[in-house]
């Protein structure tokens, strides 16, 4: 096959490259390229009204904006903060960027989030948050991690990267823990090339997100919190207002091939697909799947035929240098995790990927490996 010929895991949504150009000449001809400019708010007030939220900040990436999220909630310096080990890198390095603890908890076979027995037994005196990630878009059970952060007075933040536009009987995902973070990478589902969001429930955190976003500048001459530079730019938010354009359009050619996988897979005993519960939507970022036999042999056969799928997350984030010397990280604390992380196999999952018929070399791929 020719170098071009690959499949990877995603191929990012990019907007209209004549209209992506006539907004690069308003923003040109305007020459405010940054700091809150005119695109960045119109985008704002759009992803507000696809997503039906009230109270949201943009940021120039995710990480930038999960960092802000937990100093924006003031937690005691070195207190303890129970997150998942399945799950980017991102999410628990935040922690102890905030001089914080991460203590990992285990998560549940069906969804991969994390399991509500496991974070019982994580909390202890020092708890002072939970870093819940809705990994794939499968929502956390955030009735009973509410629940658990009431009884404890504890805060919880929602690593939301994967779950734009994730809904609970209707209602945004957003609607549940104190801040949700949303990344918009250009591998995700709706992107501005890098940035990112924090959606959050009480308006009183706005000034203090949106200070820490700049600087930490309450005004020109004052500076009340040690804040980074988390803006995002005109050029990205013109990509994000364009790219919204089209992103149902994106949704529904991944349904499809959403569709297409699960009725070719279903005749695949080696393989199964994780299911959401009733009432929960998918947010149509990735197509994992279980395997469970061979997991790197399969992954292997389809590199060496030019599809790139990703074995995300493995290895847990619990097992990289900086925390696997952590009581918590101890793979006998994570056995649920340990064992899915050398299961999950993420296929190639883009709109364009539907009308491509080399969808059915992937599934012919699965096939002659187990034949
Ligand atoms: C992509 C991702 C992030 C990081 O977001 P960026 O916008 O790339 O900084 C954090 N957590 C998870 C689960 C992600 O997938």
């Amino acid at each position: 096959m020719k170098k071009d010929n690959k499949i990877f895991v995603t191929r990012p949504v990019l907007p209209p490259r004549d209209e992506f150009h006539q907004m690069c000449d308003e923003i040109f001809d305007s020459e405010w390229l940054t700091n809150m400019g005119e695109k960045h708010n119109l985008l704002e007030t759009r992803l507000k009204e696809y997503l039906s939220v009230d109270n949201m900040s943009l940021f120039n990436n995710g990480t930038n904006a999960l960092l802000a999220a937990l100093k924006a909630l003031e937690l005691p310096a070195g207190s303890e903060v129970i997150t998942t080990p399945f799950t980017f890198a991102a999410t628990t390095h935040v922690i102890e960027w905030n001089g914080l603890k991460p203590i990992f908890a285990d998560i549940c076979p069906k969804k991969m989030v994390l399991d509500i027995e496991s974070v019982k037994k994580a909390i202890t005196p020092n708890t002072s948050a939970i870093l819940a990630v809705h990994v794939y878009g499968f929502p956390c059970y955030v009735n009973e991690l509410e629940a658990i952060a009431k009884q404890y007075g504890l805060k919880i933040v929602y690593d939301g990267a994967h779950s734009f536009n994730t809904r609970i009987d209707g209602k945004p995902i957003s609607e549940w823990g104190d801040v949700t973070m949303l990344s918009f990478h250009s591998t995700k589902l709706f992107n501005t090339i890098e940035g990112g969001a924090l959606i959050y429930n009480c308006e009183s955190l706005r000034t203090k997100i949106n200070d820490l976003r700049n600087f930490g500048f309450q005004n020109e001459v004052t500076v009340n919190d040690v804040g980074i530079n988390g803006k995002l730019n005109e050029i990205q938010s013109a990509v994000g207002l364009l790219n919204l354009e089209i992103l149902d359009d994106e949704i529904k050619c991944r349904m499809n091939l959403e569709q297409f996988y699960r009725e070719n897979l279903a005749a695949i005993p080696q393989v199964s697909v994780p299911n959401f519960d009733s009432g929960e939507s998918n947010s149509y970022q990735y197509f994992p799947i279980l395997v469970d036999s061979d997991r790197d042999g399969l992954y292997e056969h389809l590199k060496e035929n030019d599809i790139y799928a990703r074995r995300y997350f493995y290895p847990l984030c619990s097992e990289f240098a900086p925390y696997r010397n952590l009581e918590s990280a101890q793979p006998e604390n994570l056995p649920v995790a340990t064992n899915i992380s050398r299961k999950v196999l993420c296929l190639p999952f883009y709109g364009r990927l539907f009308n491509d018929e080399r969808k059915h070399d992937i599934i012919n791929l699965i096939k002659e490996f187990y034949a």
